[in-house]
């Protein structure tokens, strides 16, 4: 796979000026669609990343041209199934803590839905009408037949839903990966109702694992654009017109074996650590850790100014 890369501006404020902070770490030979992959095993490839000299966001330039991205994000393989079920756990968790400020449960929307196990626990939580988009073909074909007419395979368009029509719309491990985030943002602000949600769930750039690893940090990746941190992210949803409800650490819960997977182990070591878990059983255990994911909760205000 070859990439192409073009430069862009600051994609939170669109400033030019920025300064290099780690040189880009891509080996061509190693690119292949499983690099676009959701929960993958880390490749330490990543592309060159700058701060803005204005905001201070940290993100990728040169990128690749959006039509590459695009194409990836299509044929990208879908990785586990137990795996999206623990994390569409975590996701409901946090969800069904903020369902008293949702003006209804009719409408929501799953941006980056995968194979739609977060889509499951929405219907599971009362809402009469959900849909979720998803770009990757592997992932709408894992999904359980009962959920999969209810995925969209498309890249995120404000365009195929109503104006101010939904009450719910959720973006779990999306925002790093998109081009333009502050665009997807302003058009969630634009789809909700009145008082509706976004709930999105990215990497925290100040997490203590992310701060220990550095460019080790499995956050540092080739598919990631842009690196949030609480600061980042608030602004980028304020800008967009966002009231902040709430910004919170997420325990995620997976299998021990996918704890394994993701760590910064020898390569060599990480197959047979796996096999070990898996053949003790001891693979299959739910492990509840701090993986360095900020949850952001922001509402559409009731009164437009
Ligand atoms: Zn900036």
């Amino acid at each position: 796979m070859k990439l192409e890369l073009v430069p862009r501006l600051c994609p939170l404020c669109g400033s030019a000026e920025s300064r290099l902070r780690t040189k880009a770490r891509i080996d061509e030979s190693r690119l292949t669609v499983s690099a676009f992959a959701s929960r993958k095993l880390p490749e330490f490839m990543h592309l060159a990343m700058v701060e803005c000299a204005s905001c201070r966001l940290l993100y990728a330039n040169p990128v690749p041209r959006p039509e590459t991205l695009a194409q990836a994000y299509r044929e990208a393989a879908f990785v586990s199934r137990p795996e999206s079920r623990c994390a569409a756990l975590t996701y409901r968790k946090l969800t069904e803590a903020r369902l008293n400020l949702l003006p209804a449960r009719e409408s929501a929307l799953d941006i980056g839905a995968g194979d739609g196990a977060f889509v499951e626990q929405l219907l599971d939580l009362g809402f009469a009408q959900v849909v979720g988009v998803e770009p990757s073909l592997a992932s709408i074909a894992a999904a359980p037949p009962a959920i999969r007419g209810l995925l969209r395979n498309a890249l995120f368009e404000a365009s195929a839903f109503r104006p101010n029509s939904l009450d719910l719309i959720s973006c779990f491990q999306v925002l790093e990966h998109l081009p333009e985030p502050a665009k997807t943002v302003r058009e969630a602000y634009s789809l909700l109702k009145p008082g509706g949600l976004l709930i999105i769930v990215a990497h925290d750039l100040r997490a203590l694992s992310a701060r220990l690893l550095g460019t080790r940090s499995p956050i540092y990746d080739i598919e990631h654009l842009q690196l949030f941190d609480r600061r980042t992210g608030s602004m980028l949803l304020q800008k967009a017109g966002f009231e902040i409800v709430a910004i919170e650490a997420v325990r995620n819960c997976y299998p021990l074996d996918y704890w394994l997977r993701l760590a910064p182990l020898p390569a060599a070591v990480k197959p047979l650590a796996g096999a070990a878990a898996r053949r003790t059983g001891a693979g299959d255990l739910r492990i509840t850790l701090s993986a360095g994911n900020l949850a952001f909760t922001a509402r559409k205000p009731t009164a437009s100014a």
